[in-house]
């Protein structure tokens, strides 16, 4: 005789969910509460609401089979699905169980590519025959990059000057992939005159090209595209939680920059109370903001930052009191930015996702202490998660998912540098690396 089906209300539910919890927010007028919107000129509508439609139909709807083929892109290409894994040294260290979802075996090293493939896929879908994107470090560029030869597309990337110089390994990815990367000059030469330049581009070019935007920022419908591209690291996840422990985790950790793998990782926990949230941001140098000087020697907007309109949605962002974005600083290239996606800045303020500063030393401690101890040698921006696990394990429940956003192969010229400069317990002797013997 087979036993009755019983499920008690405390069961976590097993399959994953049609109705994928935690993505309805944004969805028809992309505001959550406050923030999102569309703050962009004239020129950019049309684009907008042609995308708007294209995100309802191909995402949404999955028209054409579009979801069908980017789920077997992700796997084919990008190494999905991701594993799992529980972390046995620090386990013990904090007396709990810590798995770390590991989207830093996704093909490009990073969680970057989730996205890009999503969206060059769905251009594609759209009928354009360029893509263009913009890029700091070159971290999101190189994602486009790849996911364009991929699919064969004809691709440009705007970079700072600056940029360009500090980043070379990256610019020469993005050309041996086959795309165009155009130096911009004006300003800085860094993130921000580059994504002016992209606007402009796409506001000549929209008939036939698409804008990849490499986080949940930006106009309607970016954040919620780009977090749907990314839920797929939480839905693994869930998947993969109650296979393993028969349960949900207890809590989930996830760096934010501007919070795609955030996003990403808690898409299909929002609507689960019993799980907690955290955004762990860089806490950089110091919390204290000089207005004088218009530097914020951190980039926790999330803590630090107001409310304003930045890159065509309404968030919180690093300003002065006269509303002018301020310069900001990590010692991860990828979390230094001025502003966070607004899906994210809503439930900070909803008080469903607990915002968390760790500063460039306890990152750094954390980027050691998880390649010593579980050989796993993350991405600075990982990093600060791992950070945030030491200083606030004691608060955390019994089943702990870290977001291993990415590997740190692209910051070992930068971990030399700033590990020299301290005295971490159990680093490598630093006099080696710089010149000592
Ligand atoms: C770009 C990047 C981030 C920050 O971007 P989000 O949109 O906040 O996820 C974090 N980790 C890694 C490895 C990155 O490359």
């Amino acid at each position: 005789m087979s036993e009755p089906e019983t499920r008690t209300a405390e069961e976590p539910d097993t399959a994953v969910p049609s109705r994928r919890p935690g993505r309805e927010r944004g969805r028809d007028d992309g505001k959550f509460g406050r923030y999102g919107g569309q703050y962009v000129p004239e020129a950019l509508m049309p684009a907008i609401e042609e995308l708007t439609d294209a995100y309802e139909r191909y995402v949404l709807a999955n028209e054409d089979g579009f979801m069908d083929e980017f789920r077997e892109r992700l796997a084919d290409f990008g190494g999905r699905p991701t594993p799992l894994q529980r972390a046995d040294r620090l386990s013990e260290r904090y007396d709990r169980d810590i798995y770390l979802k590991r989207e830093d075996l996704v093909h490009g090293g990073a969680h970057k590519l989730n996205n890009a493939l999503g969206q060059v896929l769905l251009a594609k879908y759209m009928g354009k025959e360029r893509i263009i994107a913009e890029t700091g470090a070159g971290q999101h560029g190189t994602a486009t990059a790849m996911a364009a030869a991929h699919l064969g597309m004809p691709c440009e990337i705007y970079m700072g000057e600056r940029d360009i110089n500090r980043q070379r390994p990256n610019v020469f990815r993005m050309k041996l992939n086959g795309s165009e990367v155009n130096p911009v000059i004006a300003g800085r030469g860094t993130l921000k005159e580059a994504i002016s330049e992209t606007m402009r581009d796409w506001a000549t070019t929209v008939e036939n090209t698409h804008y990849v935007i490499g986080s949940v920022v930006g106009p309607h419908p970016f954040p919620v595209m780009v977090r749907d591209f990314q839920a797929v690291i939480s839905e693994e996840a869930r998947a993969q939680s109650i296979e393993k422990t028969g349960d949900l985790p207890s809590d989930v950790v996830a760096c934010a920059g501007g919070g795609s793998n955030t996003m990403g990782a808690f898409a299909t926990f929002v609507d689960d109370e019993a799980v907690d949230l955290h955004a762990v941001e860089a806490g950089g140098s110091t919390l204290e903001v000089d207005e004088e000087a218009g530097v914020a020697p951190n980039s926790a907007s999330l803590y630090a930052g107001e409310e304003g309109v930045l890159h065509g949605a309404r968030t919180k962002l690093l300003q002065d009191s006269d509303g002018q974005i301020m310069e900001s600083h990590s010692i991860s290239s990828g979390l230094d930015y001025a502003g966070v996606g607004p899906e994210l800045a809503y439930l900070v303020d909803e008080g469903r996702v607990n915002p968390v500063a760790v500063d460039d030393d306890a990152a750094l401690e954390g980027f050691h202490r998880l390649s010593r101890t579980e050989g796993i040698i993350p991405a600075l921006e990982t990093a600060h998660a791992f950070g945030f696990l030491e200083e606030h394990h004691e608060e955390l429940g019994e089943r702990v998912v870290v977001n291993v956003s990415g590997r740190g192969d692209k910051d070992l010229d930068a971990a030399i540098e700033e590990t020299d400069k301290r005295d971490i317990e159990g680093a490598p002797d630093m006099s080696m690396f710089t010149g000592g013997i």
